[in-house]
């Protein structure tokens, strides 16, 4: 008999396909919104105009200052614009670091959001905001964060590097591993984790040799989305904890880090998750689900040491400490030498044990 689920549904409008960013326009419309506010990273900001430019007389202003982590500063130089501009609506181009300024932006307003990823990170499909203040990152959920319309237009992530783009993918891979031995976790969302991790395994590979293959491509944004949909419905456990505190306490770039930490937090997780790590390897077509995460990393060239990511080795003792304080719910209990081991080996490059 099955067991018994909660399953939590998050309302929003999806638009998938190539060339889809031509229907905002209509989206903004059916919003009823006239005075929409286009957010991009100062990298971005060619598309962001480009998307002003698209919606007309209803884009009252561009703001091309989203940065990572979301800082408040930004943040509040954001809304400045918004009041100043009387702005009924939020669309956002870019990555994590946009969306999660469009996020900031609606927490604090409640305004309607329109998010068009041009990364694999998922950020879009989740009411979760993480927020700098005084270098310190918090996380917070709310409904007001999550974005009302996300556009995945295929061609949007045609110039995302290929060094960004596999470890942005192996980021998303991440959420889905998680989802699959989380403690709240459900028949729907390891379903849709079991299918995010397929088809990234599947597409890294082709994008790593031809960054313009349109299938890959597509079939790589369509494994971001349903990860992004088990991040945002099921809670994260040991590796998004480790993830956070290397970020946050020693800038580690995001996606990177994530890249080089999930073969090892799912090697430690293996012994008391078996079930998920049959279908984590299942997806990956491999034997083991640990090894052949680190195994897909190496084949896209991704950097899989965090020296080289700019830890230091006596980061490894700080962080193993971090980890331990306020962790988060994990199918393995925390072995404090064990971590720090795992923390040792990411540091290093070594395979997963
Ligand atoms: P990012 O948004 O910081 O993008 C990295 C760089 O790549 C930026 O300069 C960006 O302008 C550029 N870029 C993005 N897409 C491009 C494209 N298609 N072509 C060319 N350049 C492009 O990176 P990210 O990994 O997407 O996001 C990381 C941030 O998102 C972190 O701050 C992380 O905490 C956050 N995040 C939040 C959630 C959530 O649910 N709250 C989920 C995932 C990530």
């Amino acid at each position: 008999m099955m067991e018994a689920f909660v399953y939590n549904a998050h309302p929003a409008r999806v638009i998938f396909g190539s060339g889809t960013l031509r229907q905002l326009p209509t989206e903004v419309e059916r919003l009823g919104l006239r005075r929409v506010l286009v957010l991009s990273t100062p990298q971005q900001e060619k598309d962001g105009r480009a998307t002003a430019e698209a919606i007309g007389g209803r884009a009252a202003a561009v703001f091309a200052g989203a940065t990572m982590h979301t800082p408040v500063e930004v943040t509040e130089k954001a809304m400045a614009l918004v009041l100043a501009e009387r702005i009924d609506g939020i669309v956002a181009v870019g990555g994590g670091s946009t969306t999660g300024l469009a996020k900031a932006v609606a927490l604090r307003t409640d305004l309607p959001q329109i998010v068009a990823p041009t990364t694999y990170a998922g950020s879009e499909m989740t009411p979760i905001l993480g927020e700098t203040r005084d270098g310190v990152k918090t996380t917070q959920k709310s409904p007001k964060i999550l974005p009302e319309v996300v556009i995945y237009d295929v061609d949007l992530t045609l110039s995302l590097p290929v060094a960004l783009s596999s470890v942005s993918g192996m980021n998303a891979i991440a959420h889905a591993v998680e989802a699959l031995y989380a403690q709240d976790r459900n028949p729907i969302i390891s379903l849709m984790a079991v299918e995010g991790i397929r088809a990234l395994a599947q597409a890294l590979p082709k994008i790593a040799e031809a960054p313009a293959d349109r299938k890959a491509r597509s079939d790589a944004l369509y494994g971001a989305w349903l990860c992004g949909t088990c991040l945002g419905a099921v809670g994260m456990a040991l590796h998004h904890k480790l993830c956070h505190t290397l970020g946050g306490s020693f800038d580690l770039p995001h996606a990177e880090t994530h890249t080089a930490v999930l073969p090892h937090a799912t090697a430690y997780n293996a012994p008391a998750a078996p079930e998920a790590m049959r279908a984590i390897a299942g997806a990956l077509g491999t034997g083991d689900a640990a090894r052949g995460l680190y195994d897909l990393a190496h084949r896209l060239g991704a950097t899989l040491a965090l020296k080289t990511l700019g830890m230091t080795e006596h980061g490894i003792e700080t962080a193993a400490d971090l980890a331990m304080a306020n962790p988060y719910w994990n199918p393995r209990p925390l072995e404090r030498n064990a971590i720090r081991d795992l923390l040792a080996r990411a540091y290093a490059g070594e395979p997963p044990r």
